[in-house]
């Protein structure tokens, strides 16, 4: 499977088998095929916002013409806010199996920080 197809399906970053999600909202703990734990470290999904964030900035984006084209400025303040929140779960799941892509592809052996310590969060 090919990275993008990965990314697209939302599976795991060594394997591409495995899924990364499970449920609407929730990571797994560690891949179910090869075992590749997810979470390395604790806040490191903090990194994920950096995806989130550009995944919903270039979502609405096309929004912003609108301002020029004489619609009501809070329509396009409105209607994009209601497209960011619907989207939460979709965001949400990729901006995570982005950040899992780009850390494993420039971090691919890296050990969770302390072996047997449970993840929280
Ligand atoms: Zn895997």
């Amino acid at each position: 499977m090919g990275l993008i197809w990965a990314v697209i399906r939302q599976r795991c970053p060594r394997c591409r088998k495995g899924p990364v999600s499970q449920g609407l909202m929730t990571t797994r703990e560690q891949c179910p095929v090869c075992g590749l734990v997810y979470r390395r470290d604790y806040g490191y999904f903090v990194g994920a916002m950096y995806a989130a964030y550009f995944f919903s900035f270039a979502s609405t984006l096309y929004w912003l013409p609108m301002l020029f084209l004489g619609v009501n400025p809070w329509l396009v303040v409105a209607l994009p806010t209601i497209q960011l929140i619907i989207q939460v779960p979709i965001t949400f799941r990729y901006a995570r199996v982005i950040w899992l892509h780009l850390d494993h592809r420039f971090d691919p052996e890296a050990l969770p920080h302390a072996a047997g310590t449970e993840m929280l969060g």
